[in-house]
């Protein structure tokens, strides 16, 4: 479903990732659990159906903005450090740890 959008950034890299491409991300305190005690997680506008699938129970309003999604993906791409591991991207600046989670992994 997501092999041409996977390829994209895959080949191109992850400056060239979409808000579109960003299933949900994290901001959370570096070097914590990341299961959300220590920090939060982001679901996009666009896919809270898939985010409630992926993770097993549903993703509340409270719990979607494009705008936090769009900042944290910023964030990455923006950063010298970032690191693709899989579907996730990471990069810790300061003593905050951000990861966008993308689509293709589905
Ligand atoms: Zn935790």
């Amino acid at each position: 479903m997501n092999a041409i959008t996977s390829t994209r950034w895959q080949t191109y890299g992850i400056s060239t990732l979409k808000v579109e491409d960003v299933l949900s991300v994290y901001s959370g305190i570096d070097g914590k659990c990341c299961c959300g005690c220590s920090g939060k997680h982001t679901y996009n506008p666009m896919y809270v159906d898939e985010g409630t699938k992926k993770r097993g129970y549903p993703v509340k309003e409270s719990e979607v903005s494009k705008r936090v999604v769009s900042m944290v993906l910023n964030k990455v791409k923006g950063s010298m450090q970032a690191e693709v591991d899989g579907d996730m991207v990471t990069t810790v600046i300061g003593r905050r740890l951000y990861i966008v989670y993308l689509r293709s992994s589905n």
